[in-house]
């Protein structure tokens, strides 16, 4: 067991930071509080990135990859969430998306789908939940009937995040109503301007969130477009969903957090000293930082699996994203704590302290237990996979 980095991966370390570091404008803050011109600024980024050969190095040369270790891609991915997330939408692509297409395309969905994702060109969304089907995924009513060589297609996504601008939708649909629920879906991967896709905004309590609604009626695909085999979805959805759980490093979001936090309260005044004399204040942050660190650890040890070539399962994966989330929401508390009410002030009101990021941070992160799985699936699936406990 060897806790530090190699010299190689130093290197590659200070050079990717290096890299984004001077290709970002200086007007950028982060994927959500850099405005319109941020969220269409991170396609170029992307684009920018494929160029450079940095967004999907891990993936197979064949794929547009360069055989590189995946802890390159852990290196990276922690850069990413440092600079907040300038990868935008894409993130879904090469996260989960991609390796999903990887392991159950055909050869021309692979060579379309994947060497479009590795030059940052396009711009996924996810289509799963539905008014009545989220932690009960395998309950959708969407369905996909088969008309000569199409299928058409009608139902209704909901909380699909970044339709409004996406290109390609990872579909799931009923393909078999008379099956077992779970025995019965398969997957679509759709152009969004297919005649009959209708996408319609949700306004959220985080402002712009990229929350949308996405109705099919008629959508008529050839069957080319199904993803793997007819009605064996849930196989699919099952590798798609543990490969978004290990998602992102957003620890390296929350050090952010943290560093920000210990950067005002050692620049404000409080009584005879700076507020970091505080005591109590002194407590909260150690203990951020040691839920931080515990938060990598776990990261690492998903990763190690995953570079072994093993497959980490459900309760793997779910303990990690339980941690993570728990200290995106822990951090933002804190920060509210520090920064007491000109913590509230938003990313758009002048002299709002850090941009305003912290109080979008702070806002944000109550969907962190919601999205890709409530809390309460994510402690299920550590109880009955990881623990073996009965369902
Ligand atoms: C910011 C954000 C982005 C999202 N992006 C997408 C996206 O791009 N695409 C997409 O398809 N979906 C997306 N979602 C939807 C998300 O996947 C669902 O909201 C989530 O799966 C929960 O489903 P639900 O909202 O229907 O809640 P429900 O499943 O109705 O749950 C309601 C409550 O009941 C609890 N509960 C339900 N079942 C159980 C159980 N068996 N045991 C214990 N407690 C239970 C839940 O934990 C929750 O607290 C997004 C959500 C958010 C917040």
């Amino acid at each position: 067991m060897e806790f530090s980095w190699s010299e190689e991966d130093l290197a590659f370390r200070r050079e990717a930071d290096a890299f984004v570091k001077e290709t970002l404008p200086p007007w950028w803050t982060g994927q959500y509080t850099s405005g319109e011109r941020g969220r269409v600024y991170t396609k170029e980024f992307c684009q920018k990135l494929g160029e450079r050969g940095l967004l999907t190095m891990a993936w197979p040369k064949e794929y547009g990859g360069a055989d590189a270790p995946i802890w390159n891609q852990v290196h990276f991915k922690e850069i990413m969430a440092a600079y907040g997330e300038p990868r935008g939408p894409q993130y879904m692509n090469l996260n989960w998306i991609g390796p999903s297409i990887m392991l159950f395309g055909t050869d021309e969905q692979k060579s379309y789908h994947l060497g479009r994702m590795s030059k940052g060109d396009v711009i996924w969304c996810q289509g799963f939940s539905e008014p009545d089907a989220g932690s009960d995924l395998a309950s959708l009513k969407t369905r996909a009937v088969e008309d000569g060589d199409d299928y058409v297609i009608n139902g209704q996504k909901v909380w699909t995040s970044n339709a409004e601008r996406a290109e390609v939708c990872f579909l799931l649909a009923r393909t078999d109503p008379d099956a077992p629920k779970h025995r019965g879906i398969s997957v679509f991967l759709i152009d969004m301007d297919t005649p009959g896709v209708t996408v319609r905004k949700i306004k959220s309590m985080s402002g712009w969130g990229g929350l949308n609604e996405v109705f099919f009626d008629d959508v008529r695909v050839p069957r080319s477009t199904m993803l793997g085999e007819k009605n064996a979805g849930w196989s699919v959805i099952t590798a798609a969903l543990n490969f978004e759980r290990i998602g992102q490093p957003r620890y390296e979001a929350s050090k952010i957090v943290i560093d920000k936090v210990i950067k005002y309260a050692t620049t404000t005044s409080h009584g005879d000293g700076p507020l970091s004399k505080d005591p109590v204040l002194r407590q909260k942050i150690a203990q951020a930082y040691v839920r931080y660190r515990a938060a990598r650890v776990l990261t690492y040890r998903l990763a190690s699996i995953v570079a072994k070539g093993d497959d980490p399962g459900p309760g793997e994966s779910s303990m990690n994203r339980i941690h993570q989330i728990l200290l995106s929401q822990h951090t933002a508390n804190l920060s509210m704590e520090v920064l007491g009410l000109y913590g509230r002030l938003q990313p758009d009101v002048p002299d709002a302290p850090f941009q305003g990021v912290l109080e979008h941070d702070w806002r944000w992160c109550v969907s962190s237990t919601i999205a890709a799985g409530t809390l309460e699936i994510q402690k299920e699936q550590v109880a009955v996979r990881g623990l073996g406990l009965p369902r």
